[in-house]
């Protein structure tokens, strides 16, 4: 193979996509109170707001498809999946679910005693919610490394296993509902967990008879990343690393809108406990549907069956990673500050650094994204001040750790000639970004503000 390989896949079907002009592209963004997700996306160029469920389907998901069994119970296309999730994760039980957060809405009261820890390397969003929902703590056990953007570390997704150690037994293991490994770890940045830290959380969770589980959302991701940096994996196939992964966990719920390669879809999959699964097959019948089709049509499951098997081809993965790898480097070379290592799914720019005249409560990260869609109809996401909101109790603005902006790169959608162009676009900002100003409301609602807010420029 060579160094720099093309995409594995031809293109035979394309979508539209258009460069507004400038002038629309600012009348656009204030029209919509300088927020993104008020854009339509007619209006946006490259649009990298998320990886999830914005991947492109292959000719051969979009064929099964048309092989949908619609039956109420029973579909063939449960089965198949079931077969493809035996073959590919290694367990003997499932559920489907309309997306991840199904899966944890379902699993999580389950598991979860009112006032008990879930102890996570970093739980994900809609994650913490559930765990919060059911009574539960969600704490964040992952290495300090993680926080650091600058720090190379192949394994930035790791449990601190000292930590974790401490903390159960600080809080006495009865206080402690699970353990829950996120591959990749998306909120530290899409950074992937080694073997060893998978096998020692393993450890630690038999030495006190805790169960483990995974949030699986990128788990082909993950394993690519450990065949290339973990001693001892670079001759395995990808489909033995996740089979080995997984067998370190007792089940695990799965956003398969990231490496399920579909548009909609998730699941709950167990290992071997019977007893739990039954409760599974009680509790998803109210919230999600019947066992066999959970959230999801017959021809969804079928997507989703396909999807997995694609999802571990080697030279798919080196494709994609390669892609955002690409992007980081580019960024990189044009002295763009940027998260580094490069996570699996998405590039992280550090605002801080690139806009040190805004301050945390004029959300320069937001700054940025604004900039970037007047200057070339790129959409990205604000991790940072923005996201994080106020204080309850004081009602003071918080100030994020990390300004980021987040490139999230979906699957299989764009080619290397559109990062170029994002590289460009951060190349003319970078030259202006003394001149970019601050934002401030004009419009706050209470709770997940961002989504909705309106901002101005700050004069
Ligand atoms: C996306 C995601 C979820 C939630 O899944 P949805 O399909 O968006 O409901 C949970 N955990 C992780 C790590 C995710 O990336």
């Amino acid at each position: 193979m060579y160094e720099k390989m093309a995409e594995p896949y031809r293109i035979k079907m394309v979508e539209t996509i258009k460069l507004i002009p400038k002038e629309e592209r600012e009348k656009r963004i204030e029209e919509v109170g300088y927020n993104q997700f008020g854009l339509k996306s007619e209006d946006i160029f490259i649009d990298l707001l998320t990886d999830s469920g914005t991947g492109a389907m292959s000719d051969n998901q979009w064929a099964g498809l048309m092989l949908g069994d619609e039956s109420y119970a029973g579909s063939k296309n449960y089965y198949n999946l079931k077969d493809s999730i035996k073959d590919i994760i290694g367990y003997n039980y499932f559920v489907p679910t309309h997306q991840g957060r199904g899966a944890e809405n379902v699993l999580f009261p389950l598991l979860i005693k009112e006032g008990q820890y879930v102890l996570g390397n970093m739980h994900f969003d809609t994650t913490k919610a559930h765990i919060e929902l059911k009574g539960g703590r969600a704490v964040n056990l992952v290495i300090d490394d993680a926080y650091d953007t600058q720090k190379e570390h192949p394994f930035k997704g790791d449990f601190d296993i000292d930590k974790l150690t401490s903390f159960i037994e600080d809080k006495g293991v009865e206080n402690c509902a699970f353990i829950i490994i996120t591959v990749t770890c998306n909120s530290a940045g899409g950074q992937p967990v080694s073997m060893k830290n998978i096998k020692e959380v393993k450890k630690v969770a038999d030495k006190y008879g805790l169960r483990v589980f995974f949030d699986a959302a990128r788990f082909a991701e993950n394993a690519y990343f450990i065949k290339k940096r973990e001693k001892g994996y670079e001759n395995k196939e990808i489909k033995e690393i996740i089979k080995e992964m997984f067998s370190y966990g007792e089940g695990l719920t799965m956003s398969a809108k990231k490496d399920g390669i579909v548009n909609m879809g998730g699941m709950i999959a167990l290992k071997e406990d019977e007893e739990l699964f039954e409760g599974v097959r009680q509790n998803v019948i109210p919230i999600e549907g019947f066992p066999t089709y959970g959230g999801l049509s017959g021809r969804d499951m079928e997507a989703l069956s396909r999807g997995l098997r694609e999802v571990v081809q080697e030279d798919y993965l080196q494709s994609r990673i390669g892609q955002v790898e690409y992007l980081g480097r580019k960024l990189d070379e044009a002295g763009i500050p940027i998260q580094k290592p490069v996570g699996g799914h998405a590039v992280f720019v550090d605002a801080k650094k690139m806009l040190p005249h805004i301050p945390y409560h004029q959300f320069p990260a937001q700054a940025l994204c604004v900039e970037l869609y007047k200057e070339a109809g790129i959409r990205a996401v604000e991790i940072g001040s923005f996201l994080l909101g106020r204080d309850p109790d004081t009602n003071e603005q918080l100030e994020s750790p990390l300004e980021l902006l987040r490139l999230t790169i979906p699957r299989r959608v764009y080619t290397n000639n559109h990062m170029d162009v994002i590289v460009e676009a951060f190349k003319n900002i970078n030259e202006r970004k003394d001149q970019l100003k601050g934002y401030d409301f004009t419009y706050e609602p209470k709770v997940l503000r961002h989504f909705i807010a309106k901002l101005k420029p700050i004069e």
